[in-house]
């Protein structure tokens, strides 16, 4: 159970780093707040006929930076709160990044497994259209996030260029390669995730070629990143879940084989070469390496004492709560933040949008470099803030981040 409001959980991981800092307490107020907030109840025609409501959000947090950047989940538990906190992990994810953008984020209150695919066309276009007053790519730029794809990219795409009589390829990034996407944004932020996990076992002194991994998760985030560390790292991959369960082999797995199972079967709960395990039993396997890459709040203060893990990098959003967190740092384990582990989405989200205004497109060895090299970047940098102040790596990354968009905030002055 979730030990308290998301966006407060968020908040009080602001506070815990904004101390280290020497932003004063009016500018830091700022920074806390949203500001924009939009929600939106819209109907749907189903295939029968009837017709449905739906409850739509879109959160702007920061734009200091640059426009707002972040994407849309479809989720039958997604709520305002929600939608606030992760708006808010964006502003924080750009800036240590250090990309010119804000922070935004946008959810559809659905269960996208209960609709026909032109059900799912109808809602996202509606949807898309409901809050175009705040979106376009120099003020708002939505992408991917939990059940949403290229395809519902495409049709937000098409939508948006509608309603304006133009095509804006720059509206929305995470969109099909041939329709103004980009090569590798698909595997972005699994690839993130693995540069961060091979960084923090060179970090702890583990041999990436010994160590065992554990997946949470085994949707876009989770699927890259156990193949990349698989196949890059040559680490082996021991376990991974998805909402319906999770399955366990000590040898290691083939992960080519498992997507392809999953693809299939549309989960991994049933794969027949290994043991099957839950969700919990998977965190709390005697792992070097876990990577929770599905939703919030699945490391709490109820489990955090027996993770067994020496590293978590975090593939979801929010995967850990605070108090889990001060667990683990007293634990001894090396968290990699959200706000850093998963920022290879958004990074690559940044070359498309870039490439889109652009119209001069990369080839896949560029956006990887390009890639690789700004999350190791980021990562060192938030180490030397860690080792500095001696403190854990997510208030490091805080710190790193508030800074610059205090910085922003501060030179552009108050308006008016
Ligand atoms: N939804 C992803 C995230 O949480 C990607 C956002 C984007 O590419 O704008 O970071």
């Amino acid at each position: 159970m979730p030990e308290k409001s998301l966006y407060e959980m968020a908040v009080e991981q602001f506070n815990r780093a904004v101390k280290y800092t020497d932003v004063e307490p009016d500018l830091a107020e700022i920074l806390r707040r949203p500001k924009r907030v939009l929600v939106v109840e819209f109907p749907v025609k189903m295939d029968d006929g009837h017709i449905e409501v739906f409850t739509g959000y879109r959160v702007q947090h920061n734009i200091a930076r640059g426009p707002a950047k972040g994407g849309i989940r479809y989720h039958p538990d997604t709520n305002l709160d929600e939608v606030k906190a992760l708006a808010f992990w964006m502003t924080w994810k750009t800036a240590v990044m250090n990309l010119p953008f804000g922070g935004g984020k946008g959810g559809v209150k659905v269960d996208p497994k209960k609709l026909s695919k032109s059900e799912l066309e109808r809602l996202s276009r509606r949807y898309f259209s409901e809050i175009q007053i705040m979106i376009g790519p120099h003020n708002d730029i939505p992408a991917p996030d939990v059940n949403t794809n290229a395809d519902v990219m495409a049709w937000f795409m098409d939508t948006y260029s509608m309603n304006v009589g133009y095509t804006a390829l720059g509206v929305v990034t995470g969109k099909p390669v041939d329709l103004g996407g980009s090569e590798g944004r698909e595997e972005a932020t699994g690839r993130g995730v693995k540069v961060c996990a091979g960084l923090a076992m060179e970090t702890l002194g583990i041999d990436p070629k010994k160590a065992t991994v554990a997946v949470q998760g085994f949707g876009n985030v989770g699927q890259f990143a156990a193949l990349l560390i698989a196949k890059e790292l040559g680490s082996k991959v021991v376990a991974v879940s998805d909402s319906k369960g999770g399955v366990y082999n000590p040898s290691g797995f083939d992960v080519e084989e498992l997507i392809k199972y999953k693809h299939e079967e549309g989960t991994v709960a049933t794969y027949p070469k290994g043991e099957r395990i839950t969700n919990e039993e998977l965190l709390e396997l005697d792992v070097d390496v876990l990577v929770p890459a599905a939703l919030e709040n699945a490391i709490h203060k109820g489990n955090a004492e027996r993770i067994k893990a020496k590293a978590v990098v975090e593939g979801a959003n929010g995967p850990t709560t605070n108090e889990a967190d001060e667990i683990l740092y007293k634990r001894g384990v090396l968290v990699v933040p959200d706000i850093l582990a998963n920022a290879g989405g958004v990074t690559v989200s940044y070359f498309e949008w870039v490439q889109d205004l652009q119209a001069f497109f990369w080839d896949i060895d560029q956006i990887r470099n390009a890639l690789e090299k700004m999350m190791k970047k980021a990562f060192t940098d938030v180490m030397k803030i860690k080792e500095k102040h001696n403190i854990d790596m997510r208030t490091a990354a805080y710190i790193l981040a508030i800074e610059r968009v205090a910085y922003a905030t501060k030179k552009r002055g108050i308006y008016p």
